[in-house]
């Protein structure tokens, strides 16, 4: 049979692999082994769910086999097998990357991400090997095939004889070079440490016959023998059933490393178990990063369920909120039955009890990190707040209560996030409202002329700078009885009673002229008024009504969604020295008053970030006024 063509994906990845300088190669060893576990998974719990299939719980292991001499290092499993199909499948292709792209092929830097960022799992065994080997034989078949590959050149397949069903794959190890002393590989107490290291947890023995030595018969003691013994190298207990003052960091790390595929450390772990009603233990990572893929549609929420030690599902949905979909982490419940389907999981009360009690503690735990480790707490908003947002505004904000005190945003007078509870301990005597604006940036909000207004009466402004903040504040409309407010878009209270009056009478008074004003621009907004919300600035553009300006370009950037309109209202400061011009003109010169206020309702737009649609006009019309 002849060499076959590893799929082009594939082939570059195999190749990083082969050239990788990244400094951590031993992963390899947990790679293949979880690779084992995994099929041994498969294998049991088919067993348990199918009366055809008939294993002995007791002889499921793993073994790993030294060859010094020869330089190579065994692998060998007794779970479920590889058909030839499946060994083309699975070993020709990368599994999780179908979807990934290396964007630069000749950056070592990223070439480490890579390796990091997923599951490089079975190729990461062309790190160390020169050549690997795999047999399989797959359970209820009579025949094994026999897979080989050099490397980036292809791989064969052939017939081959096994005695027994499962997987055994064979790693000839590299030589040594300057840099990369493979031969440690060979060396069985290292293989022992990597054992301990990143695979202690796995739930079957991994096994290796290890030198030992023993006095020598006659010799009083003085003289030892060598001899081999079999010796079992993990604990075998899964870490989330040790007791959590027993693990060290790193182990939770390592696990969750090695389980998630992640080259970081996670930001948070949580661990809990539960007696009672029911029962179950936990591991909850909170990641300290994106995952690669979570913006894809490959990226599936979702914890795996354990029962009883025995995996049932890689990715069970149901058991988080969308809005907390970046955690990762296991349940292991004894309650749950084996045979139980993905739709029937769906209504498992039990299910829904341990679903409902992750998401409080989650929330509990992010809400303690807030509170006595706010800075780790910052790092992971800015990481995951948009999914919290999310979960602020889905569902028609059903989960706003549940949710709120989770929220941040950045605060104009603290210069940092905060929360809304901080910024209403922190409201003025006679504040009645949380005010918030919204723009592109923080520099941009802070330029915005409503802002400065208000920022001089001393009150607190959250600067909103998410396309979904405006959203999360209009479903949340109050916090602590105090309405959210944007200060562009609705009327802020900030005037005594004898200056409101005022304003109310000059907008009544001047209406003629807003009317006419209004024609000057071509009705394009919906009203010219006065207003007292400016300091310095001579306009503003406003909304009224559910949609502001910030929406609009928000929702007007989305394909499909782009003609919705905000009813503008163009705002003129009442203070400022361009109101007397502009009532002066009305009476004396009401041409030039149109031109005045295609100008200011030029100026309100380029402010609040929007396009002129006829700039040569206004620039025109600017150079006449300056060249008068
Ligand atoms: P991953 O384990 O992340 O899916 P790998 O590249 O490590 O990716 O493995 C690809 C696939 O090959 C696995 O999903 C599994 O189906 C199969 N496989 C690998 N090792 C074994 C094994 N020892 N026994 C049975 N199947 C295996």
């Amino acid at each position: 049979m002849g060499t076959k063509q590893f799929k082009a994906e594939s082939k570059r990845l195999l190749d990083l692999m082969i050239n990788s300088i990244y400094t951590n190669k031993e992963i390899f060893l947990r790679e293949l082994i979880s690779n084992g576990s995994d099929a041994i998974d498969k294998l049991y719990y088919r067993s348990l769910t199918d009366k055809n299939v008939n294993v002995n719980k007791e002889d499921l292991s793993i073994e790993l086999i030294l060859d010094k001499e020869n330089r190579m290092i065994t692998i060998k499993d007794n779970g479920c097998g590889m058909t030839e199909e499946e060994l083309e499948k699975n070993l020709g292709t990368i599994a999780k990357s179908g979807s990934l792209s290396f964007k630069s092929e000749n950056e070592k830097k990223e070439d480490i991400d890579i390796i990091g960022q997923f599951g490089v799992g079975f190729y990461s065994a062309f790190m160390v090997a020169s050549e690997v080997i795999v047999e399989s034989k797959a359970y209820g078949t009579n025949e094994a095939y026999i897979w080989k590959s050099k490397g980036v050149e292809g791989y064969t397949i052939e017939k081959t004889e096994k005695d027994s069903y499962g997987t055994t794959i064979t790693l000839k190890i590299k030589e040594d070079t300057e840099d990369e002393k493979y031969s440690e590989y060979l060396d069985e107490y290292k293989i022992m440490e990597l054992v301990k290291k990143y695979s202690d947890y796995i739930r079957y023995p991994i096994k290796m016959e290890v030198e030992k030595s023993k006095p020598k018969e006659g010799t009083d003691g003085k003289e030892f023998e060598k001899y081999k013994e079999q010796e079992t190298l993990n604990s075998m207990i899964p870490l989330w059933k040790r007791k959590k003052s027993e693990i060290k960091e790193d182990e939770y790390n390592n696990f969750y490393k090695e389980k998630f595929y992640d080259y970081e450390n996670p930001a948070k772990v949580i661990h809990a178990g539960v007696e009672g009603g029911v029962s179950y233990n936990t591991i909850l990572y909170i990641p300290s990063h994106i995952p690669f893929d979570f913006y894809t549609k490959e990226y599936e929420k979702g914890l795996q369920l354990y029962s009883n030690g025995v995996l049932i599902m890689d990715k069970c949905s149901d058991l988080l909120p969308d809005y907390f979909s970046f955690v990762k982490g296991l349940v292991d419940s004894p309650d749950l039955s084996l045979n139980i389907s993905r739709e029937m999981l769906q209504h498992d009360r039990q299910l829904r009890v341990i679903a409902k009690n992750i998401e409080k503690k989650i929330k509990s735990e992010l809400l303690d990190m807030l509170k006595n480790k706010r800075e780790e707490y910052e790092k992971v908003f800015e990481v995951f707040g948009t999914q919290i947002k999310f979960g602020v505004y889905n569902d028609y904000g059903m989960n706003k209560d549940n949710l709120k005190d989770l929220l941040m945003f950045y605060s104009s007078t603290e210069k940092k996030l905060v929360t809304l509870d901080e910024y209403v301990q922190r409201m003025k005597e006679n504040q009645k409202n949380i005010y918030y604006a919204c723009g592109e940036s923080i520099d941009k909000i802070d330029l915005l002329p409503q802002v400065e207004g208000i920022k001089e009466k001393g009150y607190e402004i959250l600067y909103l700078t998410e396309n979904i903040d405006e959203f999360v504040m209009q479903v949340l409309m109050e916090y602590k009885e105090k309405k959210v407010l944007n200060i562009c878009a609705e009327s802020v209270d900030l005037d005594s009673d004898e200056e409101k009056e005022n304003l109310k009478k000059q907008n009544e008074q001047n209406k003629e002229m807003f009317d006419f004003m209004k024609e000057a621009i071509g009705n394009e907004v919906q009203k010219v008024r006065f207003t007292h919300r400016l300091k310095n600035h001579p306009v503003c553009l406003t909304s009224e009504g559910p949609i502001s300006v910030e929406m609009q370009k928000v929702l007007n950037s989305m394909p499909n969604d782009n003609n919705v309109k905000a009813q503008m209202v163009l705002e003129i400061n009442e203070n400022h020295p361009i109101t007397d011009k502009i009532k002066k003109l009305f009476e004396n010169d009401k041409e030039t008053l149109k031109d005045y206020t295609k100008i200011l309702y030029s100026q309100a737009k380029l402010i609040e970030g929007l396009n002129i649609e006829n700039p040569t006009e206004i620039s025109n019309l600017i150079c006449d006024m300056l060249s008068k």
